[in-house]
């Protein structure tokens, strides 16, 4: 079992999804759903608002089913706009870097992202497969 410390650091360094606890709660949506505010984090050491990962939505193919909006419900990336019964991108920089499960879901595939190489370039960029194996053979080390 990890110390308190070192698994504060390990989750701060590479910027892991366990360690969402520690953005700053900014309030509520319309179904209660706290939000918190990610985009003053880092992912793998690299501000968050230098990414530019998040939805972008085609509202001419957009049917307004809302399924996007009540799936991200741990990000809370997007509000639901009951004038045009659309949904807006209001957080993007909550938008977990990688993540495209909304885009998927949507049965109008309405939903963009940048591409698969450019989300690798900005994995090199980081160094993130370097530091994932670190943490590794340090959690390892931690171990013995
Ligand atoms: S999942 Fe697609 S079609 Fe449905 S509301 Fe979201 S963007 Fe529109
Ligand atoms: S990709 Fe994931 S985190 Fe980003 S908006 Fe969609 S469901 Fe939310």
């Amino acid at each position: 079992m990890l110390s308190t410390d070192n698994a504060v650091e390990l989750r701060w360094r590479c910027s892991l999804p366990m360690g969402s606890s520690s953005a700053p709660v900014i309030g509520k949506d319309i179904l209660g759903r706290p939000i918190r505010d990610f985009s003053g984090s880092e992912w793998w050491g690299v501000p968050r608002k230098e990414i530019p990962w998040y939805p972008r939505i085609n509202y001419d193919r957009c049917i307004g089913c809302g399924i996007c909006f009540l799936t991200c419900s741990g990000r809370v990336v997007y509000d639901w706009d009951f004038s045009t019964m659309k949904p807006i991108v209001a957080r993007p920089y909550n938008c977990m870097v990688g993540c495209d499960t909304c885009a998927k879901l949507c049965p109008r595939d309405a939903i963009v992202f940048p591409h698969l190489s450019e989300l690798r370039a900005w994995r090199d960029k980081a160094g993130a497969v370097a530091k994932a194996r670190k943490t590794l053979e340090e959690l390892a080390s931690m171990r013995k």
